[in-house]
């Protein structure tokens, strides 16, 4: 049977090989924090700035994700649960292919921050505290959804009738109401450009 064995010219292709391509080392941002914390708001601030100091960088969302190939999910416990679980392999295939992901989802429990840490690996999740209060991201309202949630139109909605578990040591935590955009996406940068350069 040798003649079905190919012959091998070469080793296959590493993440590592792929990270040198890239001249970046991959991880994955986790971003959590209440709806209208300032996620969003700031991993595409960030990816901007990673993008023009010449990383590569992805922002996934909810626009991108719960839109996308997470379409079928709701909100219950279960679906949240097989929510997180298909970012995190899918920011785990980023990973793999060298690119760093920007991760904006409110993963509101420790439990389910650790499922999603568990699946990439300790090494590679840098998680990332958007802390606002809850009163701040209400009158902010962005999406009028807490509105929604007040008058019992959307229920288990996180932070008044779910719990928001605040992370007990993020690699980095952000007030939003204490600072702009620009000074969150400069102290983030800051801290992951060691990280993620050659
Ligand atoms: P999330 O993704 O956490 O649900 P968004 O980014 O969609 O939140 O919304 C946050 C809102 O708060 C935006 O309207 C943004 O302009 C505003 N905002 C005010 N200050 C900040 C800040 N320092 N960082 C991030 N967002 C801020």
């Amino acid at each position: 049977m040798t003649e079905n064995i190919h012959p091998i010219f070469d080793r296959l292709l590493q993440r590592t090989d792929r990270e040198k391509r890239l001249n970046q080392r991959s991880k994955v941002l986790w971003l959590t924090g209440l709806s209208g914390s300032g996620k969003s708001t700031i991993a595409q601030a960030l990816e901007r700035r990673m993008y023009n100091e010449g990383f590569f960088a992805q922002v996934l969302d909810g626009d991108n994700i719960r839109s996308g190939i997470n379409n079928n999910l709701g909100f219950s416990i279960e679906d949240r649960q097989e929510n997180i679980r298909r970012i995190a392999e899918i920011a785990k295939l980023y990973l793999q292919s060298g690119v760093i992901t920007l991760n904006s989802f409110i993963s509101p429990t420790k439990e389910i921050r650790n499922f999603a840490r568990s699946i990439i690996g300790e090494a590679d999740f840098i998680e990332i505290y958007i802390n606002a209060p809850l009163e701040v991201c209400e009158a902010r309202d962005v999406k009028g959804l807490y509105q929604k949630a007040r008058s019992g139109a959307i229920k288990g909605f996180t932070g008044i009738d779910s719990p928001y578990e605040a992370p007990e040591n993020p690699a980095i935590e952000i007030k939003t109401n204490e600072t702009t955009v620009e000074e969150a996406v400069d102290k983030i940068f800051k801290y992951i450009q060691p990280i993620i350069s050659q």
